[in-house]
């Protein structure tokens, strides 16, 4: 997810005064059955809403926040909001997962931030695995200057506590690759693989990829080379299955720019290519993909770049 989305901040706009009066015409799509897809769903309202929303558009796949994703913590779910969520999703049939809030950095040297994250993603795994969902991602950390090697034994140390916390849990975590912005990690694949490569329960954890933030990253998606040669290295270091979620993002920013800037798919350096190579691809059949590109609150831009992969769809 983009740090900050200015088109969502932007009040005046007149994609955001239209919005409600969009919200009806707005036509579902139509997913053919097996193929997971969708975009991240706002829970305004309650966590079931999300289920509306994506039902509406007709996603088959979403992702949500468990809580506000910039507070740290939040009143527990109560047992009906619960057991509501999970006879709507079920019904509804979409494939929904979480992402983890963003102030969470398990990198952090500082032993309060540090503390204070384990205990906030612990609580995030808990709502998430009350919700029955199978996976939450999570951007690895930040190591704010400390070096990469000491942010990273600090992220698996993070990660066990973790684990260690949640005994049982059927709920995942996909720790997600960045754009490698400031001092974050996860910019390479390489990290992801250290990571799950140092933890101790390492079938607690799975992988998520970002397109826009692997092409900032500087993996090069705008080419079918490098596309390529990009999944065969996650393949090699960690393997397609352990990628329980893709975000299908363009990117606003160059090639290895190190910056996190989502934009709408085939508007961006990317280009639509690489978006029909991933849902034509067979080791993306089963996972599910999901749009964070800028949106306004009826979701149609969503429904608009989702509308762009139809003819790639079988
Ligand atoms: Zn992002
Ligand atoms: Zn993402």
């Amino acid at each position: 997810m983009p740090k900050k989305s200015p088109k969502k901040t932007k009040p005046a706009s007149p994609v955001a005064q239209a919005a409600p009066a969009r919200a009806a015409k707005v036509s579902p799509l139509e997913i053919p059955p097996g193929i997971l897809l969708g975009a991240h769903t706002s829970t305004a309202g309650g966590v079931s809403q999300s289920i509306v929303r994506a039902q509406a558009l007709g996603f088959t796949a979403a992702q949500i926040f468990v809580k506000n994703n910039k507070q740290w913590f939040a009143p527990p779910l109560a047992e009906a909001e619960i057991e509501e969520f999970r006879a709507a999703r079920k019904a509804s049939g979409i494939y929904f997962f979480a992402h983890n809030s963003y102030l969470v950095n398990l990198a952090s040297q500082d032993p309060e931030m540090f503390a204070t994250s384990v205990r906030a993603m612990v609580a995030e795994l808990e709502r998430a695995e009350a919700l029955g969902l199978p996976f939450i991602v999570m951007h690895p950390g930040s190591h704010g200057g400390a070096g990469e090697e000491a942010g990273l034994r600090r992220i698996a140390q993070g990660l066990d506590e973790i684990v260690a916390a949640t005994p049982g849990f059927r709920c995942r975590m996909a720790l997600e690759i960045t754009a490698g912005q400031g001092t974050s990690l996860g910019y390479r694949l390489e990290h992801l693989s250290c990571l799950i490569e140092k933890v101790s329960s390492e079938k607690r954890f799975g992988t998520c990829l970002d397109t826009a933030h692997l092409h900032a990253a500087g993996y090069n998606l705008h080419t079918r080379e490098g596309y390529e040669e990009t999944v065969a290295q996650a393949d090699k270091l960690f393997g397609t299955n352990r990628v329980l979620g893709l975000h299908l993002n363009d990117s606003k920013v160059p090639l290895g720019k190190k910056v996190d800037r989502h934009e709408h798919l085939g508007q961006g350096e990317i280009g639509l290519d690489c978006f029909q190579w991933i849902v034509q691809d067979p080791r993306w059949a089963s996972t599910p993909k999901v749009l964070e590109t800028p949106k306004s609150e009826d979701m149609h831009e969503d429904v608009e770049n989702l509308l762009k992969l139809a003819p790639y769809l079988r």
